[in-house]
């Protein structure tokens, strides 16, 4: 019998196990984040803001599209917003097409700190460097199918995948090697590397966000 408070017992089924591997790899991740943000005098939300303005849309540089986008509270982007705004590093003006949502945009200053932090998941991606090439093409695999099984129980509001694109043509062989997979938006063959985890191209299979 195993004793009580056992690793174990608290993950008891392979299901509970697996969610609190990813809950543990949410953990690294956060504490990733925290560093590089609060090297730069940025909050973890601050610096997300800055580095998807810095990539472009989507999602759309607006208030509401990010808080979507991060699955937080509107109020919570509106104070990083003002914080940012309040650094230099943001400026806000109306929409032309919408005079009661503001169109955001880096400052230069803005453009500086981003690209300062847009690599900060790069000692993660280190850590995962040590998968061989088929584990990895594996565990994208999974992550992305995980992903969209999330996106479809609303655990997820955004998810730009393959895995949730009406564009997205699954290899028809499971179990076949190679696995290669198609686009019909771009209208080429995918090997199990070339999937996607943020398409701007992406579309929504139908009853998917
Ligand atoms: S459009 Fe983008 S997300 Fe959709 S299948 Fe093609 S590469 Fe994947």
């Amino acid at each position: 019998m195993r004793p009580p408070g056992s690793p174990e017992e608290r993950h008891p089924s392979l299901d509970s196990k697996i969610v609190a591997a990813l809950d543990r790899v949410g953990d690294a991740l956060a504490v990733l984040a925290r560093r590089a943000a609060g090297s730069h005098d940025l909050s973890p939300t601050q610096m997300r803001v800055l580095v998807r303005l810095y990539y472009g849309p989507p999602p759309e540089a607006v208030a509401g599209e990010l808080a979507r986008e991060f699955d937080v509270a509107d109020p919570t982007v509106s104070d990083a917003l003002a914080a940012l705004a309040r650094k230099g590093l943001i400026e806000r003006s109306p929409d032309p097409a919408d005079r009661r949502r503001h169109v955001l945009r880096l400052t230069v200053a803005g453009q500086a700190a981003a690209h300062a932090v847009a690599r900060w998941t790069a000692p993660a991606e280190v850590a995962s460097s040590g998968l061989s090439r088929a584990e990895g093409e594996a565990l994208l695999a999974t992550l992305l199918d995980l992903i969209a099984r999330m996106n479809a129980a609303g655990m997820l509001s955004v998810a730009r995948t393959c895995t949730t694109c009406q564009h997205f043509e699954r290899g028809s062989a499971p179990g076949a090697r190679p696995v290669l997979h198609h686009c019909r938006y771009y209208g080429y063959t995918m090997g199990p590397s070339d999937l996607r985890v943020d398409c701007a191209e992406h579309t929504a299979r139908s009853g998917l966000a």
